[in-house]
């Protein structure tokens, strides 16, 4: 009995750990673990070398759905999908496998990284209360994040309608 509680105990704390090194913040340790706060701000001292950031998660479901934070929540939630479809990994567990595999995309293909795992956490949130959902683009038939109550008929991606404001701003300039 008590043996397994430790095992447990040993469990949680490595959870807890991969979610601190990817960058995870407090209430996204709480609400995955059973470690008190105050272990799991010990933990994360002892991790990052720091006290973890106060404060409510200023997340709004809109940021995921401006242009370059949208192309990077898709990218992520097709990683994750596949990952819950196709594999027995579910949870907290399919989150960090998924959010690795995108660390990974950026970093062949020299991209910055824009979703933070606290933010991919709460973007499954949104997407399992239904504030936010998964439609195909009619272009490139790839799956995009887009708000649940508007009306997306016809809808076209990020990356096949790229916004021009930059070059726009330049003519003006000229
Ligand atoms: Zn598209």
């Amino acid at each position: 009995m008590r043996e397994k509680s430790l095992i447990s105990e040993a469990k949680q704390i490595q959870l807890a750990t991969d979610l601190i090194k990817l960058g995870a913040r407090l209430q996204v340790l709480e609400a995955n673990t059973e470690l008190s706060r105050e272990r799991l701000v010990r933990l994360y001292k002892e991790i990052k070398g720091i006290s973890p950031p106060k404060g409510m998660l200023p997340y709004s479901e809109d940021w995921f759905t401006s242009w370059q934070p949208n192309v990077h929540s898709s990218l992520f939630i097709n990683i994750y999908n596949f990952i819950i479809k196709h594999t027995n990994v579910h949870t907290i567990d399919a989150i960090i496998k998924s959010y690795k595999l995108y660390l990974e995309h950026i970093e062949i293909n020299s991209l910055q990284r824009v979703l933070s795992l606290t933010r991919a956490w709460t973007l499954v949130r949104f997407l399992e209360s239904r504030v936010l959902r998964v439609i195909p683009c009619t272009k490139c038939k790839g799956n995009f994040i887009v708000h649940s109550l508007e009306i997306h008929t016809n809808h076209v991606c990020g990356l096949c309608n790229i916004p021009s404001r930059a070059g726009k701003t330049k003519k003006k300039v000229a």
